[in-house]
């Protein structure tokens, strides 16, 4: 049984069963908040737990495994939920934190609504009120202009956060911990989904959310072929490419692309910006990148308030020169 009380991290499994990256930063996170509370730190597996996938878990530091014997696919939010809602009623923990990705944020707030709590989304620094006791959890705000700091004052406390926030807890074979099988009949609500057609998309290089570099083009990118020298640019970096609204909408690139609000909230080491004007909309999705380059003909176009470094000129004369230079240097 549970003992009640700590953190719980919602475990999420990749396409290969192995833990999401995302998974592990959570439980260094979860690790530091699980001390400030003299609390336990406990992960609950979503998808088909494979043994290996427990042990690994404990590796990296959690005391407790909640695993399903039989648990239904990542696919299936509903079924996820039903799995989640059995494994916070065995453990009761005080934090559940998930991670800010497309499960995570369609699992969030119909946790909290099921536990009568409150949720947190999108944080970027977490940690715990030494005189309440309550998670504390910062977030970007208006844009990413301002932090805002939100406090749930009901338990579990509720939230999601954002990825390449936290670092995970190195690996530690010896590290002992328990693992809890949770019988649950996942099958007994019918799901409100169903899946018509999965297509795989293919892009060379690692994901937009997980890439260390992302090269995003805007609407002064001028069309589809500008994109082809910003996707070979993420190519020499080991990046990834992005993109603001209006290139999605108008299909230039796939909107899978897309960076901001209505799209993917990334976080990468470095992030260059090639004609893109820095609307809100779009800093909220890439504010919070350690580094930020920018490329753009107009001297006052916002996105150099947020850049470290600018480049002010036409991008077809400056992304040429900067992999001429790249190629030198990487030669
Ligand atoms: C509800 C809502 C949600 C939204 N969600 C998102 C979102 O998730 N992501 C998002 O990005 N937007 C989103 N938007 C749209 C957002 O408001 C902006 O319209 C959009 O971000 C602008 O994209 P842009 O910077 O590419 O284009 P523009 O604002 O048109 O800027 C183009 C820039 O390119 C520069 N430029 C032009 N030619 C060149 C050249 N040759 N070389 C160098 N620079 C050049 C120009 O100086 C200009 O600064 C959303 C809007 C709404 C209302």
């Amino acid at each position: 049984m549970g003992k009640g009380g700590g953190v719980a991290v919602v475990a999420e499994l990749t396409e290969q069963g192995d833990i999401a990256p995302i998974s592990l930063e959570l439980l260094g996170i979860g690790a530091k908040l699980a001390d400030e509370l003299d609390g336990e730190l406990s992960a609950m597996v979503l998808g088909c737990g494979l043994p290996d996938v427990a042990q690994d878990l404990i590796s990296h530091g959690a005391g407790r495994v909640y695993i399903a014997s039989e648990s239904p696919s990542q696919d299936d939010p509903d079924a996820c939920l039903e799995l989640l809602e059995a494994f916070r009623a065995r453990a009761e923990p005080d934090v559940v934190l998930l991670g800010h990705t497309t499960l995570g944020q369609d699992l969030a707030p119909r946790l909290a609504f099921r536990a009568d709590t409150g949720v947190v989304t999108d944080c970027v620094d977490l940690n715990i009120d030494p005189e309440t006791g309550l998670l504390r959890c910062a977030k970007p705000i208006y844009g990413g202009v301002a932090i805002g700091v939100y406090v749930v004052q009901t338990k579990p406390q509720v939230a999601t956060v954002r990825v390449r926030v936290g670092k995970p807890v190195a690996s530690d074979d010896r590290r002992e911990g328990e693992v809890i099988r949770v019988d649950i009949d996942a099958d007994s609500r019918s799901s409100r989904y169903s899946w018509i057609e999965k297509v795989k998309e293919v892009t060379p290089g690692p994901r937009l959310e997980d890439a260390s570099v992302v090269v995003t083009g805007g609407r002064g990118i001028g069309g589809p072929e500008g994109f082809e020298q910003l996707r070979d640019l993420a190519k020499l970096l080991g990046g990834a490419l992005g993109a603001t609204r209006p290139p999605c909408d108008s299909g230039w690139v796939l909107s899978s692309c897309q960076v901001g609000l209505t799209g993917k909230i990334v976080s990468p080491n470095l992030y260059i910006a090639v004609g893109v004007s820095g609307a809100t909309q779009h800093l909220t999705g890439m504010s919070e990148s350690k580094h930020i380059i920018a490329i753009n003909k107009d001297p006052d176009a916002g996105i150099f308030k947020v850049a470290d470094f600018g480049v002010v000129g036409d991008y077809r004369e400056v992304v040429p020169a900067f992999v001429r230079k790249l190629d030198d240097l990487l030669s």
